[in-house]
């Protein structure tokens, strides 16, 4: 495995060759000379009729790139995988059928400002709205990047109290924007008011700064962070051209700072929708520590229809991915289901079908197995054991476990039992039984010779 040097510069486009090495190395510097307009742009890359055009546009989401991940991008390709995450192209003022502002509804999510609350034991908390560099797929454009909306000390102060407030939370996710670009004291500060909650077993950090600018994960931000453990972090590459000596540098501190990583992608067409590339990102990942965490379907969201997949496309990576390669190489592909409903998550079907004591499954080869259910298993045996754990109430989002677990027979949609009922309360077919008011409707009275006519009109 290569040995990389922390202090050598191996990712620099031609056009930064005079800037010395440790102005280079400066986070500072790389966030003070972002590109963010065509002018500057054009001296680094050959520019497209498009990209040109985009980027003349006003009211475009924000345009801002690192001199270091600008570095990674084929100024002659404008097919360039890492070009197209940040470069924006006309395409980008598209709109298609379907596309939402808030596609995840996080807005409505929201008891303070910030903090969307949709899982019964952990919070996302927003932090800042700004990034080192802006994905043109972002599914939170509505608000990243505009330096209008952004978090204050009180707004921190509101998310803070509700989460104090709220023992059922154990886990707080700080997104944004990128928490990284927050300064350093005050992530300090942020993250040592949470460690502090009694409630919170973990606190984690989702970012993209070790990606787009790799040098802040300097050995103070690794010391910092390594304060408040348990702490998890998941950045966020999408293709293999990103995992640089640099990033690889990033993770190791990380890593020996005992921050467990995590990597979170997006599916988009034409940057990483090949089982070929996936299976090389993943293996690229695992490499420097980091386990493949989500595969997001792109989102419904303003500006990205040009990078949307189909499903199918999501599907079948996975087929390529588990049982081809090792299994923690392997993540869960996710729809971030449009309109709230949370993640969900999709894999090809590896249940053949079932009888009461069979099982039939298939593996990545297509082979077809039968897996025979033990006749004697006992699932109440566990019980005693199990009533030494608290149980935590989730009100309203016990979902499909509570059937199983026999607390309730159905889950009807709102206004399920008002618009079946039509105002029977017994099924008409059972005609012994018919209820009065019904008889002079003649719904009740069954004609052998009319075709039943059925309550929802089939
Ligand atoms: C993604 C997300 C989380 C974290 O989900 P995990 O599946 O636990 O990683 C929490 N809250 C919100 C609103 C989210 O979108």
């Amino acid at each position: 495995m290569p040995e990389f040097d922390p202090n050598k510069v191996y990712t620099r486009a031609p056009y930064w060759k005079d800037v010395p090495d440790e102005k280079w190395m400066d986070w500072r510097w790389q966030l003070a000379h972002r590109l963010n307009n065509v002018d500057e742009i054009e001296k680094v890359i050959n520019l497209t009729d498009s990209e040109r055009k985009a980027l003349s546009q006003t009211g475009l989401f924000r345009v801002d790139v690192t001199p270091y991940f600008a570095s990674l991008i084929d100024s002659d390709d404008p097919n360039c995988p890492v070009r197209r995450q940040i470069i924006p192209t006309a395409a980008e003022m598209v709109p298609f059928r379907s596309e939402m502002a808030d596609s995840l509804a996080e807005d409505k999510h929201s008891p303070v400002p910030g903090l969307v609350h949709r899982y019964p034991d952990r919070v996302l908390m927003l932090v800042t709205t700004r990034c080192a560099s802006y994905c043109r797929y972002c599914t939170r454009s509505r608000i990243v990047g505009d330096s209008s909306q952004k978090f204050s000390r009180k707004d921190f102060d509101a998310q803070i109290e509700y989460i104090e407030n709220t023992p059922q939370i154990r886990d707080v996710l700080l997104s944004g924007g990128d928490p990284m670009t927050l300064a350093p004291r005050i992530l300090d500060s942020l993250l040592a008011r949470l460690h502090a909650i009694p409630h919170l077993e973990v606190i984690r950090i989702g970012a993209r700064v070790p990606v787009f600018l790799p040098m802040r994960v300097d050995q103070r931000f690794a010391d910092m962070v390594a304060k408040y453990h348990p702490l998890w972090i998941n950045i966020h590459v999408n293709h293999p051209k990103e995992i640089t000596p640099e990033l690889a540098i990033a993770c190791d501190r990380l890593s020996k700072a005992g921050v467990p990583l995590g990597n979170q992608s997006v599916l988009m067409a034409g940057i990483n929708d090949s089982v070929r590339i996936q299976r090389k990102l993943v293996h690229e990942l695992v490499k420097i520590r980091v386990r493949p965490y989500y595969l997001y379907q792109c989102d419904m969201v303003h500006g990205a229809g040009h990078f949307r997949t189909s499903v199918s496309k999501g599907i079948e990576i996975i087929e390529g991915l588990r049982g081809h390669t090792s299994g923690f190489a392997v993540p869960t592909y996710i729809i971030d289901a449009p309109g709230g409903g949370g993640k969900v998550p999709v894999q090809p079907n590896y249940v053949v079908s079932q009888s009461p004591n069979k099982v039939v499954i298939r593996n990545f080869e297509g082979f077809i197995t039968t897996y025979s259910e033990p006749e004697n298993y006992d699932p109440h045996l566990i019980e005693a054991q199990e009533a030494l754990i608290e149980p935590r109430p989730e009100p309203g989002q016990e979902g499909v476990l509570q059937l199983l677990e026999g607390k309730k027979m159905a889950i009807e949609p709102a206004g399920f039992a008002e618009t079946r009922a039509r105002g029977g309360a017994e099924h008409r077919l059972r005609s012994g039984e018919i209820k009065e008011k019904w008889q002079p409707l003649g719904v009740g009275a069954i004609d052998p010779n009319k075709t039943a006519v059925l309550p929802d009109g089939k």
